[in-house]
């Protein structure tokens, strides 16, 4: 793998559930799982069945080693672990990293609890992987492997969620999943992780004008995903967490509106890859 760019890709962008269908072919319908290329580093955010086709790919291209880091444990961003193949491929070290029960259940017990009979007829202990377990606390600074910087954050989502910020080689990428945003207000804890940003990965979920009938689910909107970028001097958007409901027409209309306020924003869609070539080989 080139160590000259920070690569991100796309594997699963739809928010809350699965979908599929002629209508949303486009964008697709896997939930959440993004991949970061970070030189030989190789970095997932989130289990959402998007995991699946990512395992799958990363595995035909020889990887063996990956970092997996949970936002929440809410079933759109885990339910992609069982179908990993690599965790059954004794090849493989898979580290896998949450934050959001920090004092209250560790990353360990949290994937027993849903990777069990009767809800599912494998137990971790038995997959072939080496699996390494690892807690943290949200605010933490992790340093996952050499030169890679992961900054910590805590998101405003029932039960608790993490925002992170990725800096490796002079680039910084930011991922928000779930937020919801208190009307008239930037969440400070956002625009830290995500300050001078490359790239902003954000919880786009509703239209402001939706927000109202959906406060308290969680979530966030485009415009504010906007405003948050503009006062944090981030240069790209990418809208992520799709509403399952949401055609590939209705968002190819909200990345029109979205481009006309913030020339950076776009509809993130499954399978799609973007470059940053590095700046400098130290993490700043
Ligand atoms: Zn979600
Ligand atoms: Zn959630």
């Amino acid at each position: 793998m080139e160590d000259d760019v920070f690569l991100v890709r796309f594997w699963g962008v739809r928010g809350s559930i699965s979908v599929s269908g002629s209508e949303f072919c486009r964008y697709g319908g896997n939930t959440i799982c993004i991949e970061m290329r970070c030189g030989e580093h190789t970095l997932l955010f989130d289990a959402g069945s998007g995991l699946r086709p990512a395992g799958g790919a990363l595995r035909a291209s020889g990887v063996t080693a990956f970092d997996l880091f949970f936002t929440h444990c809410h079933y759109d961003h885990i339910i992609g672990l069982p179908a990993f193949k690599p965790i059954y491929d004794r090849s493989v070290k898979v580290r896998l990293w949450s934050g959001h029960l920090a004092g209250r259940m560790t990353t360990r017990q949290m994937v027993d609890e849903f990777m069990r009979p009767p809800w599912f007829p494998v137990t971790l202990d038995i997959c072939k992987a080496s699996i390494d377990c690892r807690d943290f606390a949200s605010g933490d600074v992790l340093r996952p492997r050499e030169g890679v910087v992961v900054r910590t954050g805590s998101l405003n989502h029932p039960g608790g969620c993490i925002g992170y910020r990725v800096e490796w080689s002079g680039r910084v990428v930011a991922v928000i999943t779930d937020t919801e945003h208190e009307p008239g207000k930037l969440d400070q804890a956002v625009l830290g992780l995500i300050e001078d940003a490359d790239l902003v990965i954000y919880d786009c979920a509703y239209t402001e004008e939706e927000m109202e009938r959906y406060r308290g689910n969680g979530h966030s909107t485009w415009e504010q995903g906007v405003k948050l970028c503009e006062a944090a001097g981030a240069r790209e958007l990418a809208m992520i967490h799709h509403d399952p409901a949401r055609t590939d027409e209705q968002l190819d209309e909200i990345e029109k509106l979205a481009k006309d306020r913030f020339a950076g924003a776009f509809a993130a869609r499954d399978g799609q890859t973007l470059e940053f070539p590095v700046l400098s080989h130290k993490a700043r």
